[in-house]
């Protein structure tokens, strides 16, 4: 469990902005605010928010601004909760944080509000990845999709496997006190017939399920060709800055350089690669081992005047004369609509196959725990064929186990640190 100190963090983005939030989460909360806004500040001021000054150290005026109270347990966290709202830029709400931390607070690490939340039961795991995926929702599509998972979508179905699981698990448990001939003749077969609905309901889960990663990591869109081909001016061109080095002599792009733009609403990892061409240079040998492997890993291949298998070919620099492809000019802009059309249709049948099923999303964390549910499962059925009690048993605590980390039933620190590190200070 968690020391339950009283912990604070500016939970606004740093740099120049009207309005500064100050979080503070804990048992002390109301104590700090009541030492910042000099008023007896308590749960009878929940769900209400006040104008007042903000106070620092030997009673100074540090700020002006709105305070909101919420008290535990209706809160984010599940504890008292009180944010200042004052305003921003990059001095003013350091000063609030300063003056909570030095009359009590202590200074919140990354995603700790929510890991809080999650400790008092206001959230489960999946909910918490979809917070995250949230606020690093690219576009406007992700973002819808993160909200409908915020919302619990997956938690009820998550929550009935493991209880499955765990059902199961007692009972072979509960079997290993009695003697083979004294169990129920038909024991073995009705587990077995339990488990394989476990595991069919998984694999329905798995199939329907949409992996969504198309929205939360975005697509990666590689333009490749041979040096000189024209990469860096189309990546230029389609992020509508100069971005890339351009040269006029060959291989100059020696790394790969990523952007992110918008295609069609979709969020898109948009890459150049060194030119894809044997060479003496090591440096630049690396770099063309690494455009190898970028091409091998993008979702779309954009090729320059040369052929890669699915690849989308263009004809670069077409404004110089006709050839082989989507005609496309950095220079005159010609085709750049053209090719974000491909792009961005190429795309849509990606996530429609994506979509197929009607399933909500799974992260790659919940589908490595399903799948390895799945595995579980299948070792407990040949433990029960044979019948080995209790090797099945262990198989079955396995697979409760796993099933139990997708919704934070079962965790550990390890688990909650590496989730939560993910998230920003002040989340
Ligand atoms: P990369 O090595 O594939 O990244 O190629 P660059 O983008 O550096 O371009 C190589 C040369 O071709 C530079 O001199 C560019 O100015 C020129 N170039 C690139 N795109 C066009 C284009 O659409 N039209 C014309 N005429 N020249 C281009």
């Amino acid at each position: 469990m968690y020391e339950p100190d009283t912990i604070a963090a500016i939970a606004t983005p740093p740099g120049r902005g009207g309005v500064a939030v100050v979080r503070v989460s804990g048992p002390e909360a109301f104590a700090i605010a009541s030492r910042i806004t000099g008023r007896m500040v308590g749960a009878a001021d929940a769900g209400r928010f006040f104008h007042t000054t903000f106070h620092g150290g030997r009673s100074c005026s540090i700020d002006d601004g709105l305070v909101l109270v919420f008290a535990s347990p209706h809160s984010y966290t599940g504890e008292d909760v009180v944010e200042f709202q004052g305003h921003g830029g990059s001095v003013a709400p350091r000063r609030v944080l300063e003056a909570v931390l030095s009359a009590g607070g202590r200074l919140a690490h990354r995603g700790e509000f929510t890991l809080r939340a999650f400790l008092n039961g206001r959230l489960d795991l999946s909910s918490a990845e979809a917070v995250i995926d949230l606020v690093d929702a690219k576009t406007s599509r992700a973002a819808t999709d993160a909200v409908r998972r915020l919302h619990g979508g997956l938690k009820d179905v998550f929550e009935k496997f493991y209880a499955s699981a765990l059902e199961l698990s007692a009972s072979v448990e509960h079997a290993l006190d009695f003697s083979e001939d004294e169990l129920p003749t038909d024991f073995a077969d009705e587990i077995m017939a339990d488990v394989e609905t476990l595991a069919s309901a998984i694999r329905c889960h798995l199939s329907t399920a949409r992996e969504g990663k198309l929205l939360r990591e975005g697509a990666l869109v590689v333009l490749a060709g041979p040096p000189n081909a024209g990469k860096s001016s189309l990546l230029n061109a389609l992020l509508g800055e100069k971005r890339a080095i351009v040269s006029p002599c060959a291989g100059t792009t020696r790394d790969s350089i990523e952007e992110w733009l918008e295609i069609g609403g979709w969020p898109v990892r948009l890459t150049d690669t060194a030119g894809l061409r044997d060479t003496s240079d090591s440096i630049e040998a690396e770099g063309i081992e690494r455009a190898r492997d970028l091409v091998s890993r993008a979702d779309i291949v954009v090729a320059l005047d040369c052929d890669v298998p699915g690849a989308i070919r263009v004809h670069a620099k077409c404004d110089l004369g006709p050839g082989d492809g989507l005609p496309v000019s950095s220079k005159t802009g010609e085709g750049l609509d053209g090719l974000k059309c491909a792009i961005a249709e190429r795309l849509s049948n990606i996530s429609a196959k994506e979509e197929e099923g009607d399933g909500a999303d799974v992260t790659t964390r919940q589908k490595e725990l399903l799948d390895v549910s799945l595995t579980v499962l299948s070792r407990a059925r040949d433990a029960l064929a044979a019948p080995e009690w209790v090797l099945a048993a262990g198989e079955l605590r396995a697979c409760a186990e796993a099933l139990g980390r997708l919704t934070g039933k079962v965790y550990s620190d390890d688990l909650l640190d590496s989730l939560f590190s993910r998230f920003c200070v002040g989340k």
